[in-house]
């Protein structure tokens, strides 16, 4: 039992209703399952799914001749103890990425060149100009600026690093984890860690030493200690694809999960619970405790008419759309991308494709042998005019990117499109300021009444691992609040 939990015997089910059965609803639920059943809470728990299948973002499909796309995430960093017990539930084995997931690229110069960690390796990648490393040899006499204070990721890097690091290094990892403007995100909000190893060493240069050097004195477990992006870990799937674990979460389920059930409006009633009114049935379901686990635009919807203040707040994130295309290739044109991860392209490089990923390499099974799945993101924060773009328009732009930059004129043996709509929130300056808001009007909106908690990855962290951790810790609190 968690603690902190009461021991309690309660005869008539109490009623969570949870709205979303991706990772974090389904987290939520099963948290909530696990800690009302060691602590005999007698709880009803249904989950509200607008779609008519489980995993949000999480979409894999296995398609006819031996692919295996990934509509969204490619995998988790298997760091989160969350996600383990998860897993655990679901009897599912992970599966590890290749030896290739190490090997990462960047563009410069209309050439792919690789990011290596030995530093002179790095410094004849070709990345950055004589006086671009130079610039970094001084990072370790920045001084740091005062802690809890805001700024954005690109003026972080610039500040630190140089202009041109942060142009031809960090904005396009930023373009590779939230598909985002370096220039509008947070980075205290973003990448918390590099903000907190600034704070911490004073420096990145430093903070990379002393986490090697943890790194080393921890036999076998190399990558473990992280870097100044995020903590360590290795890149982990299914042989099925990211989705086999809501599907095995939602099949062993032993609560309720409606599909197609898209939730309409939440209401109280004259004894503060919620109403919650849904596509399913025409009955509005009446829940004692609610935690809406959607993206944070649909919970801002949501929340309109009973916590306007939390849902001004959360509208102001924005969540732009982006394009998933995958292509498949055979034969020669297979051999000519690099065994590796992928390649992020900074926007002045010219294509607009943002980055490919070479899912194939990544993980075991995704392509049929001797074919290489290919995947291409288009769009986000700095291109949000592609999203209007036909898919035809789409498919010529990102084989006119392959044939720039690949040399790769041969029509791919496999293709499919995935147009997200809204794929992932934006932590923009301020994003901290506003999620203690928001936690703050939701108490004071919720007074008296049934509780409401906000999962998903709008608020605390856009990763898979932490929409799953942040669901598992709603279902906690539900139920001691039960
Ligand atoms: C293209 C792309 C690539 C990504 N790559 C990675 C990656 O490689 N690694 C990583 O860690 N993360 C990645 N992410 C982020 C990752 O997908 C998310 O962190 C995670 O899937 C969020 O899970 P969630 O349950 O919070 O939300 P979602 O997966 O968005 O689930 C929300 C659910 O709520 C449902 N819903 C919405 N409205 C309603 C309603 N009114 N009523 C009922 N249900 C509703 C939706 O149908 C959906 O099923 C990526 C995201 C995208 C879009």
């Amino acid at each position: 039992m968690q603690r902190g939990l009461k021991k309690v015997v309660s005869q008539t089910p109490q009623h969570l209703v949870i709205v979303g059965a991706g990772i974090s609803g389904l987290a939520a639920a099963w948290s909530a399952q696990k800690n009302a059943s060691e602590c005999n809470l007698a709880l009803r728990i249904t989950v509200l799914e607008a779609s008519g299948e489980v995993g949000g973002k999480a979409q894999s499909t296995t398609h006819a001749g031996g692919w295996t796309t990934e509509a969204g995430p490619t995998g988790f960093l298997d760091n989160e103890p969350v996600l383990d017990r998860l897993i655990d539930i679901a009897g599912l084995d992970k599966l590890p990425a290749q030896a290739a997931a190490a090997r990462r690229f960047v563009v410069q110069g209309g050439r792919l060149r690789e990011i290596h960690a030995h530093p002179l390796k790095f410094a004849r990648s070709g990345i950055l100009s004589p006086l671009g490393l130079a610039r970094i040899l001084r990072e370790r006499w920045v001084p740091k600026i005062p802690a809890g204070q805001d700024e954005s990721v690109w003026h972080f890097a610039a500040r630190r690093l140089g202009k041109q690091a942060a142009d031809r290094l960090i904005q396009p990892m930023v373009l590779g984890v939230f598909a985002g403007d370096a220039k509008q995100l947070s980075l205290p909000a973003a990448f918390p860690r590099m903000a907190e190893l600034e704070q911490t060493y004073g420096s990145l240069l430093r903070a990379m030493g002393a986490l090697r050097k943890a790194r080393k004195s921890s036999a076998g477990q190399a990558g473990a200690a992280g870097g100044p992006a995020g903590p360590g870990g290795t890149l982990t799937s299914f042989a099925g694809g990211l989705q086999s674990l809501p599907t095995a979460l939602a099949e062993r389920a032993p609560f309720e999960i409606l599909r197609h059930a898209a939730v309409q409006t939440i209401e109280r009633d004259e004894l503060g619970r919620w109403v919650v009114q849904h596509g399913a049935q025409p009955d509005a379901l009446r829940a004692d405790a609610l935690v809406l686990a959607t993206e944070g635009h649909v919970a801002a919807r949501l929340c309109q008419g009973v916590i306007p203040e939390a849902a001004g707040l959360l509208a102001q994130t924005p969540h732009p759309g982006v394009q998933v295309v995958s292509l498949g290739y055979a034969g020669a044109a297979a051999q000519r991308f690099p065994t590796a991860f992928g390649c992020l392209i900074p926007r002045t490089e010219g294509p607009r494709v943002l980055g490919f990923l070479w899912d194939s390499h990544l993980f075991m099974g995704r392509a049929p042998d001797g074919h290489v799945l290919v995947r291409a993101l288009l769009g986000g924060a700095v291109d949000e005019e592609v999203n209007a773009w036909s898919p035809e328009r789409l498919m010529d732009q990102v084989r006119a990117d392959l044939r720039s930059l690949f040399g790769i004129d041969e029509a791919p043996v496999f293709q499919t499109h995935t147009p997200w709509q809204h794929a992932i929130p934006q932590y923009t300056l301020g994003h901290l300021q506003r999620v203690a808001q928001i936690e703050e009007a939701i108490a004071a909106g919720t007074h008296g009444g049934a509780p409401l908690w906000l999962a998903g990855n709008s608020l605390y962290g856009v990763a898979f691992t932490k929409a799953a951790a942040r669901g598992w810790q709603c279902g906690e609190q539900a139920v001691r609040a039960l």
